[in-house]
């Protein structure tokens, strides 16, 4: 150790002078410390921002600023520490040691920082690091002590000297553990500890220090004489030396705690983008579920109308043209009734997967609009695109789709309307093809139709007609009942007759059934019309009865849509009670798919209404989709074959052969047979020879009021003698019936069918 100076007192020399009176001015040992502190505490501050610098330049500068505030406040305290010094001998300092100490001060709080910037160090590495910056700090402090020049010479005890270590090892522990500790947290208390942990900091380095001048012991040569002490500047340069390093570390804190402030709110302002960023998600989600149709993933009508709002206006701008076509699902209400709803709703799944795999994924726009409609928006150039499109469409329809093991193929109507021919907004638009759709639905479904003016003009027509409708249910004579007279064969004579409605409309003439009953439908009125035509004919029964008909039975017609109202039944048994009719003269017309749609619901109506007496028939057969199993469940006692079937008779084989087979499995089941749209006697000589129960039609009469009713009844009974009809008389015209025979291109001649005139 001779080359730092270092002679230990154990080499105490024979001769010389020790010299006993060495103080330490308190003023520069206060301020020492509060350099010490302020070293301390500035250090900390500066290993809390490489703790959360975000980027590896700016934890770079702080590990710098941290390295030399630590070293600055060090050998400033340590300089500081040596002015307090004061023996009573000549002291001088050689520079380029002093300096020398000052770069190892520098080495070790480099170190000191590097593993300060380490996030978490281990506990052995914090106690290596702080033998090797304890090592370096008493390092400094001896370097700085042989920096010193005097006729002494120092000597040092050896323990103190060793403890003077152990203080500077345990401080850096102090310190490396410390800062790791203070490194995460914030406020008051974080900020008191901080304060605390500087204070014993500071204290641990100045006992480091003081202990190590503690250890020194001067000797004079025998013979120097110790000089009196002497007036020196060294409290001025002290606190010189202190201002300058507090204005350091102050700058360092300062500049520390602006950092954090700048950081602080740099969070604050990413959290803000977050918070901002979520919201965003959050509206956008939002929008999506406002958007589409959680069922089939498709775009909702609210979704639809801003996409076509944005392409109509790039549409009118740039030209070009736009198809809107509307889908409507037949008969689908049927699926949802019969197999459920979950099934309804897997169906609707795959119907709209068809309708995507149709149409171009990028540049159409296919949406839901709520239960079985879909819309489809296209942009294209010419007309029959859209048509090749919507054929495309329900040949893709038709595909067999598996559900609730079975097998179904659907069919769709579909509505066109074209921009910018057929209308220049969205509303137009939209409402022109549903104009179009309703006319494909009109025109037997499975169909497509593209908007004309003229659906237009019908369209208001029809509204202005459901209005006046309203009206005609309230009035008591716009309303009327025609009779249509139904031959029993084996007896010979009319004894039943068909209730047909008809409107007596002051602008438009007598109106029949087929332009108002679809109105009445769709606009909730015709539970209303069918009351109402069932009041009146329960009432004509008791008129028919006063004039001698009491065995005359009426048949009824009933809308698919009545059969769903529970209150049916007591309509029915009410209607009959006050008009004091028997039930058993009534016969209830249901066409074959309104049985066929909801059979279980329908069933339990229709036995109510058999408890009561009332004959059910069943009608329009072989248009439906009817099976066996559930004609034979049906409480039916009559069934009506379609016109359809007889219209071609006797040119078409096959509809006799059909004719014959229904016959024969009516009777099977019990059922009796009527025929309607008998036209001719060929028709009237076939269905008897094939053991048909009953004929109705223009063969025997149109359709006529009540009070025209007499006349033509005592006709068509006298025509026949009252006992089975002979097919030879028949043929030979003795059964005359064409008196009344008003065949399509020869009109009847009565007042009842002649005003009859269908609106167009
Ligand atoms: P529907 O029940 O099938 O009635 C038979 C229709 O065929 C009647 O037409 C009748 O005039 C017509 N018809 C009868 N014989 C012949 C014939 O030989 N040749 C031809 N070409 N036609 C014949 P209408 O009176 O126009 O009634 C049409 C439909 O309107 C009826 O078909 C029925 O479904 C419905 N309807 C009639 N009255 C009512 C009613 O009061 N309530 C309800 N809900 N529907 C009714
Ligand atoms: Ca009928
Ligand atoms: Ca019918």
């Amino acid at each position: 150790m001779e080359w730092l100076g270092l002679q230990f007192v154990t080499e105490l020399p024979e001769s010389g002078q020790v010299i006993l009176n060495c103080t330490h001015d308190p003023v520069l040992v206060l301020v020492a410390y509060l350099v010490a502190c302020a070293a301390s505490f500035a250090t900390l501050d500066m290993a809390e921002r490489v703790g959360h610098a975000e980027n590896p330049g700016a934890r770079r500068v702080w590990r710098w600023i941290g390295g030399a505030c630590l070293a600055g406040g060090i050998w400033a305290m340590h300089f500081i520490g040596m002015l307090a010094f004061q023996a009573p001998i000549e002291i001088h300092y050689h520079l380029p040691t002093t300096l020398f100490s000052l770069l190892i001060a520098l080495l070790a709080s480099a170190l000191a920082m590097h593993t300060l910037s380490v996030a978490q160090p281990s506990l052995a590495r914090c106690l290596r690091t702080a033998v090797v910056i304890g090592l370096g700090i008493a390092s400094m402090h001896y370097v700085g002590m042989a920096a010193m020049q005097s006729s002494a010479t120092a000597y040092y005890q050896p323990s103190l000297f060793g403890l003077s270590i152990v203080i500077a090892v345990g401080a850096s522990f102090a310190a490396l553990w410390v800062a790791g500790y203070l490194r995460e947290g914030s406020g008051v208390a974080h900020q008191v500890l901080k304060y605390v942990a500087a204070l014993m900091l500071g204290a641990g380095i100045i006992s480091m220090h003081f202990t190590g001048m503690a250890a020194l012991q001067l000797v004079l040569p025998d013979g120097a004489a110790p000089t009196m002490a002497v007036e020196t500047s060294h409290l001025q340069l002290g606190l010189t030396v202190a201002l300058i390093i507090l204005l350091i570390l102050g700058s360092a804190i300062s500049a520390a705690m602006a950092d954090k402030k700048l950081q602080n709110k740099e969070h604050d302002l990413r959290r803000v983008n977050a918070l901002l960023s979520q919201l965003d998600q959050a509206r956008m989600s939002l929008q999506q579920v406002a958007n589409y149709d959680a069922l089939t993933n498709l775009i909702n009508r609210r979704g639809f109308n801003q996409l076509f709002a944005e392409k109509l206006s790039q549409k009118a701008s740039e030209g070009g043209m736009l198809a809107v076509m509307f889908l409507d699902i037949d008969h689908f209400k049927r699926i949802n009734d019969s197999l459920g709803h979950d099934a309804g709703d897997a169906l609707l799944k795959v119907i709209a997967s068809h309708i995507k795999s149709s149409v171009r994924s990028h540049e159409d726009v296919v949406a839901r609009f709520g239960g079985d409609e879909f819309c489809i928006l296209i942009s294209l150039r010419d007309r029959e695109e859209a048509r090749n499109m919507a054929q495309r469409i329900m040949l893709k329809m038709k595909e067999p789709i598996e559900l609730a093991g079975r097998r179904m193929v659907m069919t769709t109507s579909i509505g066109i309307s074209l921009f910018p021919h057929d209308g220049s907004t969205c509303e137009e638009l939209l409402k022109h093809a549903d104009l179009a759709l309703y006319q494909s639905k009109g025109a037997g479904r499975n169909g497509l139709h593209f908007f004309s003016p003229s659906l237009k003009t019908r369209a208001s027509f029809e509204l202005q007609l459901e209005e006046e409708l309203r009206n005609a249910l309230r009035e008591e004579h716009a309303l009327m009942l025609y009779y249509q007279p139904i031959f029993e064969l084996k007896t010979g004579r009319v004894t039943k007759l068909e209730a047909l409605i008809r409107w007596q409309h002051p602008t438009h003439g007598l109106l029949t059934p087929d332009r108002f009953i679809g109105i009445a439908e769709n606009n909730g009125l015709i539970a209303e019309l069918d009351n109402w035509v069932l009041r009146r004919a329960c009432k004509d029964l008791g008129e028919l009865s006063r004039h001698g008909c009491e065995d005359l039975k009426i048949a009824w017609n009933c809308s698919p849509l009545n059969l769903a109202r529970e209150e049916l039944a007591d309509e029915i048994e009410s209607a009959l009670r006050t008009a004091g009719v028997a039930p058993e003269r009534l016969e209830l017309e249901v066409t074959e798919n309104a049985l066929m749609g909801n059979i279980a619901n329908t069933l339990v109506l229709l036995r109510q209404i058999r408890a009561l007496g009332v004959s059910l028939s069943i009608d329009d057969f072989g248009t439906g989709y009817s099976s066996l199993a559930y004609l034979k469940r049906l409480p039916l006692n009559t069934l009506k074959i379609d016109r359809s079937f007889i219209l071609d008779i006797p040119t078409a084989t096959a509809d006799m052969e059909i004719v014959q087979a229904i016959i024969v499995m009516a009777h099977t089941l019990h059922l009796q047979v009527v025929t309607e749209g008998v036209e001719s006697l060929e028709q009237y000589e076939f269905l008897e020879r094939s053991g048909c129960d009953f004929i109705q039609g223009y063969l025997l009469s149109r359709p006529v009021p009540l009070d025209e009713l007499r006349p033509v009844l005592e006709e068509i009974n006298q025509r026949k003698p009252s006992h089975a009809v002979n097919p030879l008389s028949l043929a030979h015209g003795t059964f005359a019936p064409m008196s009344l025979d008003p065949s399509p291109k020869n009109p009847a001649p009565h007042a009842g069918a002649s005003v009859v005139r269908p609106i167009r």
